[in-house]
């Protein structure tokens, strides 16, 4: 028999032996693994310094921006636009290199109630730049030392959610949700510990004003021995989100014998007398209210956006053959329900669910038309 070698590292090649056999040539298994793994790193490392190009390559402008928001979110045009400023303004941030300009950072402030699109706006923003975006809930942190998770781990997801790139994570966007939540009781300063309210804020002050942070690479808790992750934080943008219920009552003046309805403005004061620490208030310089979404606009939502609800529910009955249409009046009926229970955006998946349920439990059904038309007397 012929001994064969492999071309690469010269291993002479038995019967039993894998590999591949060119013309010229041959392979062994141990240098095709080799040759595998650098393959494999050479591909991470492309991938990121592609998503780098990309942050930098895209043709940003506030108005690309806004009309990239338009695709995904219905209404809201006055918090579009301003987002569309502040993230473009963000941008420029991260991506200019001339060290001597030097960009204020602007944190957002998102005030409006649940199930309007305020984390659905940071998403995409998060999208429109390919940056990574840490999405985390205000209640589950506590002062460090109590009961509850520290507000590093939240840094600790931007850098999950980055992939590990920490220089890409220390450009990302970290979104909080029901910072309201974190008022603090009264309007001075407590004497007695508020560990999940004023405490959080005193130590997401730390992190929001851009600071080198020690994050746990593990998570949980930090020890003193423990070799930590520094992340600098000075490019990251905080977008914190809720809906301050009660902060912009209508108030009734008496005017002579007048009875008129004043709408405030919100200001600094008001979320300062409402609980937020003035240090942190000093940090969001960008404030947007989102609106209460209207029954047109639910109707949108339903159907207009890039993987709208109801689009989605036609694909899935497509892939069984099935043409899923809903009639006007239903799609009306749907806006409607979900505008009467007060929970923005958030009611329309659950009232189709159940409108579906018996239709999605008998799929694949044989109808022999193959079409399913939802009524306005079946929702
Ligand atoms: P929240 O304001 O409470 O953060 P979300 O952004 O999480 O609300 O929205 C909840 C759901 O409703 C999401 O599935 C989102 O896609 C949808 N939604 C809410 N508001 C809008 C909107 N203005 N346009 C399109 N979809 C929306």
């Amino acid at each position: 028999m012929k001994i064969k070698n492999c071309s690469f590292c010269g291993k002479e090649i038995t019967e039993q032996d894998q590999g591949f056999e060119g013309e010229n040539g041959f392979i062994c298994i141990d240098c095709l693994d080799i040759f595998h793994s650098i393959a494999e790193f050479d591909f991470e490392e492309i991938k990121k310094q592609e998503m780098k190009k990309q942050i930098i390559n895209t043709k940003i402008t506030p108005r690309y921006i806004y009309d990239a928001l338009c695709e995904r979110v219905i209404g809201q045009h006055h918090a579009k636009k301003v987002l569309s400023v502040a993230l473009y303004q963000h941008y420029k941030r991260i991506t200019c290199d001339i060290k001597n300009i030097k960009i204020d950072k602007s944190n957002i402030l998102m005030i409006g109630p649940t199930g309007v699109g305020k984390t659905l706006l940071a998403k995409t923003m998060a999208e429109i730049i390919n940056l990574p975006i840490a999405i985390c809930d205000a209640t589950v942190y506590t002062q460090a030392g109590y009961v509850g998770e520290d507000v590093e781990n939240i840094l600790l997801r931007l850098l999950q959610n980055a992939d590990y790139d920490l220089e890409l994570a220390q450009k990302g966007i970290v979104f909080i949700d029901e910072f309201d939540k974190l008022a603090r009781k009264s309007e001075n300063p407590s004497i007695t510990r508020d560990v999940s309210g004023e405490g959080v804020q005193n130590a997401l002050l730390k992190i929001i004003e851009g600071n080198i942070i020690n994050v746990p690479p593990q998570g949980g808790r930090k020890h003193p021995y423990q070799e930590c992750i520094k992340f600098d934080t000075s490019n990251v943008l905080f977008i914190c989100a809720g809906a301050f219920d009660g902060l912009n009552k209508e108030k009734e003046k008496i005017i002579g014998f007048e009875k008129t309805t004043v709408k405030e403005e919100i200001d600094y004061d008001k979320l300062r007398k409402y609980g937020i620490i003035p240090e942190i208030l000093g940090r969001l310089h960008v404030i947007t209210k989102l609106e209460n979404l209207t029954i047109d606009e639910l109707e949108l939502i339903l159907t207009k956006p890039k993987g709208a609800i109801v689009s989605q529910y036609q694909q899935l009955f497509a892939l069984d053959g099935i043409k899923l249409t809903f009639e006007e009046k239903a799609i009306r009926r749907i806006a409607k329900k979900a505008y009467d229970e007060k929970l923005g955006a958030r009611s329309l998946r659950k009232i189709i669910e159940n409108t579906m349920l018996d239709y999605m439990f008998d799929l694949p059904f044989d109808n022999i038309n193959k079409e399913v038309l939802i009524k306005e007397n079946q929702i």
